[in-house]
């Protein structure tokens, strides 16, 4: 199957609500301009340096998606074109996160990731540092950031149960902030597991090796 068909097979069983981000990791321009030319125009990466070097080079109107762990060192990197941070895991990245978009002029939008799954591996905040986060007065004079919703991972299982409990764990929080915090975004689903995380409400799936093949690394 070609990029093409594969993301439009996937696009056709997406509801109309949910955006789908093509992962494209490890993966050349030449591929990703595959994608681009078939209508794709949301991407997602999880290194700067990479993502950056392919900001570069593809054209200006790609919507890019920090999807990786971020280091405050370099935030400055992204912060002149990111579209969307979907890992945001504490108060001093989204300090940094801030004073950079300011530098720029920008409102940059994040997530904030909660951690969901049952692995040692994975980062994130529990619930209740969301909360204090989204409370705290420092976060309250952040001018030039906007939290538009929350970002999971579930544990990396083939127990579909345990997936769909930790989904639906996330779902319910988010359900729970949406309201007062503005929230509109839930970054949950990946090429495993993206037909689970879209009956437990996610509006955003980030899908990489279902449209690109297997990666050699990563
Ligand atoms: C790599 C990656 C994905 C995509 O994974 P696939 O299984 O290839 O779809 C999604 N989310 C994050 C955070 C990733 O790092």
């Amino acid at each position: 199957m070609s990029i093409k068909q594969n993301l439009e097979t996937i696009k056709e069983s997406l509801p109309g609500n949910v955006t789908l981000i093509a992962v494209s990791k490890t993966k050349p321009v030449q591929e990703i301009m595959e994608a681009y030319d078939a209508g794709q125009r949301d991407f997602g990466e999880n290194k700067v340096q990479e993502m950056t070097d392919k900001w570069e080079q593809m054209p200006t109107d790609v919507l890019w998606h920090m999807i990786g762990h971020l280091q405050r060192n370099k935030v400055k990197y992204i912060a002149p074109y990111v579209h969307l941070i979907h890992a945001v895991d504490s108060l001093k990245l989204l300090k940094e996160i801030n004073k950079q978009a300011q530098k720029n002029n920008r409102i940059i939008n994040c997530l904030l990731q909660v951690y969901i799954a049952k692995e040692e591996t994975k980062f994130g905040l529990e619930p209740e540092e969301v909360t204090q986060i989204l409370e705290s007065d420092d976060f309250k004079s952040f001018k030039h950031i906007r939290i538009t919703g929350l970002m999971g991972m579930a544990t990396f299982t083939q127990n579909s149960s345990q997936i769909e409990r930790e989904f639906q764990f996330l779902k319910s929080f988010f359900d729970q902030l949406k309201h007062k915090y503005g929230m509109s975004a839930l970054s949950i689903g990946m090429s495993g597991d993206y037909h689970l995380a879209i009956k437990h409400g996610s509006t955003l799936v980030r899908i990489g090796s279902a449209i690109f093949g297997e990666r050699n690394y990563n």
